[in-house]
């Protein structure tokens, strides 16, 4: 039984008291190994460290940064570690669409503010679990372990399952059917899937980039676009109303200046843009590719039997 309790745990959170308050819970649930960056930048300092000394932390990271948006924080992660579980905290009342958004994004989990213990050891326990479940030998019952597949998540596609078992989509329908009859799982509305136009593997994440330069170190911003001198700049650049260009008082929103909300402002060559621009990441064989070279892949979903 592999015991995570000596993992690397990275906390970046810009709230100190959010820092502390996990700290406490992660030491109550026996991690020792805890370290809490205030900001993005530091955070993605203290991952690469560990990873050159041969440890992949676990990361909890916060998914409203000043310094750096989360997604950014994320894709650079996920670019030198494709395997790293990062848990997103995110606020509450956050909508179940951006939340499946944000582990769609290549998340392991969520955890919502304010953070509760029960939550933090339900996806400690989880972790654990799955960590476990890779040692498991090949003769061990293959029904066990496609149903653990499928009633551990929300819904699983035919294709992911056989992938996951190594085996052929023909090969694991009698398995499939068996626990159908069982009412063990249900069958779902069929999924299509995005998969590596390289060697079809369908867990894939997604990376996001600037669109001028593909860099991932961006954040997010409100802009002001002067009129007078064309001048477009982050809101808190404009120090009392007044432009950073010309020195000139901004003062009709809409008539001499306006307001563009989220934007996203890159960190490597300044460029400023409405959209991420995204790849794919294929989990196998790290290849990255555009949406047009993916391959796309069908498949009946299934579900647990409720
Ligand atoms: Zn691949
Ligand atoms: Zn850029
Ligand atoms: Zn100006």
């Amino acid at each position: 039984m592999t015991d995570l309790t000596d993992r690397e745990i990275l906390v970046i959170d810009d709230s100190p008291a959010v820092g502390i308050f996990l700290r406490e819970f992660l030491l109550k649930l026996g991690f020792q190994k805890v370290h809490c960056c205030e900001n993005g930048k530091i955070g993605l300092e203290a991952f690469n460290e560990l990873i050159d000394s041969g440890k992949v932390p676990i990361v909890f990271l916060d998914y409203n940064m000043p310094d750096m948006n989360a997604l950014s924080v994320l894709t650079q992660m996920l670019n030198v570690r494709p395997d790293v579980k990062v848990i997103i905290e995110t606020a509450r009342e956050r909508s179940e669409e951006s939340i499946k958004e944000v582990i769609a994004q290549g998340a392991y989990q969520y955890l919502s503010k304010p953070i509760r213990l029960e939550n933090v050891k339900e996806i400690m326990k989880t972790l654990t679990a799955e960590e476990n479940y890779k040692d498991v030998s090949p003769d061990d019952d293959v029904i066990q372990r496609v149903e653990f597949l499928i009633t551990t998540s929300t819904r699983t596609s035919l294709t992911r399952i056989a992938q996951y078992m190594g085996k052929t989509k023909e090969e694991m329908l009698p398995i499939i059917q068996k626990l159908e009859s069982d009412k063990k799982i249900i069958k779902l509305k069929d999924i299509k899937e995005i998969a590596c136009p390289d060697c079809g593997l369908v867990k894939i994440s997604q990376i996001f980039h600037c669109p001028s330069c593909k860099g991932s170190n961006f954040k997010q911003e409100k802009l002001i676009e002067h009129y007078e001198c064309s001048n477009v700049s982050s809101a808190n650049s404009y120090v009392d109303d007044i432009c950073p260009k010309c020195r000139k008082k901004i003062k009709v929103l809409g008539s001499d200046y306006r307001v563009m909300d989220n934007y996203y402002l890159c960190n490597d060559c300044s460029e400023k843009f409405p959209e991420l621009s995204t790849d794919f990441l294929c989990l196998r064989c790290n290849n990255r590719f555009e949406i047009e070279r993916a391959k796309w892949e069908t498949s009946p979903a299934y579900g647990r039997f409720s």
